[in-house]
């Protein structure tokens, strides 16, 4: 059997390593032939040692300089977003897996899909402020496979059928680490307490937008591009047993929901294994009977985040980069210390309200309008 040629983006990060853990799982499925990641030497130099890819990249050319003379590497390494490009687009990669954070590797991404690679794709921010370019670019069905737990659910779910008959995507929340806080208990959270999340062991961004509940929000945004379907019929629910991440409704009133445990290793490896079923699962599932599985709705008055982002879904236009802009500089304030955890949702519902522009006509303009959302933020975040 042909093995599958990877390149793993973001191959240091929290979903980069769960991809790796399936690859090493799995040695006779998958060869990891590129890796890349910002600037994580010893990380990414100790992975090439293991995986052994003809090509490593890291895009900050500092990064590369010092991985040149790491001990015992072969591969060529390389520097830059266009290596990312590159790479992605060359005849020796078949599946491409887009799990790095922020926008770096958007050309990455879109070059994947010109080429017609089967791309895994974990990274939201990419998705949500340039989707109106990036899903034009999907050349077959199951081409673009997403990872993000629930988002994967819901891909599963749908399987071949018609968006058509798709009544309603319900995605679930664990609630994050505060679910049972008070108004006043949510003022003291420290970033300690916020990058703590009781369920997955995620990046320190991605944790604390679980913990306001943005990170659910985001989500709502993602759907709606990922599977073309409006705002109205996307919504979330919190399941704080964590067993059920995606819920589709179908037309004719019957629900599909997809359980698995909380374990990051297996949307990615239905993705990776796609059309097939890997063979064993990477975390055996856990006795069925006896288990409860619930489903509340999430009070967006304490966990204002998530009523701004179903905002910017219904407007639409610059919102969703905005909102994705501004989330990211109130998180990076609020991890360094300098605004308390109920600022990070003023922040962004300042520069959603305080918008003036239009929409961008190019994903070159929506990037500019993610990094102003960015700059807008941090002023806010200045000023309180
Ligand atoms: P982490 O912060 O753990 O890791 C980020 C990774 O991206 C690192 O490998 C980092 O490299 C790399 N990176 C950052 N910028 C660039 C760039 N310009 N070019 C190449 N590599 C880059 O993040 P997570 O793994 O938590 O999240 C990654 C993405 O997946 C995010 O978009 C997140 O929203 C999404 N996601 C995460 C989930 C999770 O369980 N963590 C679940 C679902 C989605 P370096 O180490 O060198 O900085
Ligand atoms: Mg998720």
């Amino acid at each position: 059997m042909k093995k599958i040629r990877l390149f793993v983006i973001g191959c240091t990060g929290s979903v980069g390593r769960s991809i790796l853990d399936v690859c090493r799982t799995f040695p006779e499925y998958f060869e990891v032939r590129a890796l890349a990641a910002r600037s994580s030497v010893e990380e990414i130099g100790r992975l090439s040692l293991e995986f052994n890819p003809n090509r490593v990249i890291l895009t900050d050319p500092g990064g590369a300089e010092r991985l040149r003379s790491f001990p015992g590497l072969q591969a060529e390494v390389l520097a830059g977003e266009d290596a990312l490009e590159e790479t992605a687009a060359s005849p020796d990669i078949d599946h491409v897996a887009v799990a790095s954070s922020g926008t770096g590797a958007i050309g990455a991404l879109a070059a994947a899909l010109k080429n017609g690679k089967d791309v895994s794709l974990a990274n939201k921010e990419s998705i949500v402020a340039a989707g109106e370019w990036i899903m034009p670019l999907i050349s077959g069905p199951r081409q673009l496979r997403p990872l993000d737990s629930e988002h994967n659910a819901v891909w599963q779910c749908i399987g071949d059928r018609p968006l058509s008959q798709v009544a309603k995507i319900t995605l679930t929340a664990s609630g994050g680490p505060f679910r049972n806080f008070s108004a006043e208990e949510l003022d003291k959270v420290t970033p300690a307490m916020a990058v703590n999340h009781p369920v997955w062991n995620m990046g320190a961004k991605i944790s604390v937008d679980s913990a306001t509940l943005m990170n659910k929000g985001i989500e709502i945004l993602e759907a709606m591009t990922l599977f073309s379907v409006p705002a109205d019929r996307i919504d979330a629910v919190i399941c704080p047993e964590s067993f059920v991440h995606g819920i589709v409704e179908f037309t004719d009133g019957s629900f599909l929901m997809s359980a698995s445990e909380p374990d990051m290793r297996l949307p990615c490896a239905s993705a990776l294994f796609y059309p097939r079923r890997s063979p064993f699962p990477p975390a055996r599932t856990a006795e069925i009977a006896g288990r409860t599985v619930t489903f509340s709705r999430p009070d967006e008055k304490l966990f204002p985040c998530l009523a701004l982002a179903k905002e910017a879904a219904r407007r639409g236009g610059p919102f969703p980069a905005l909102l994705i802009g501004a989330d990211e500089a109130a998180v990076e304030y609020f991890l360094r210390g300098e605004i308390r955890f109920t600022d990070i949702p003023s922040a962004v519902e300042s520069v959603l309200e305080g918008w003036r522009g239009g929409s961008p006509k190019s994903l070159d303009e929506a990037l500019a309008i993610l990094e102003e959302g960015k700059n807008l933020a941090a002023e806010f975040c200045r000023r309180i």
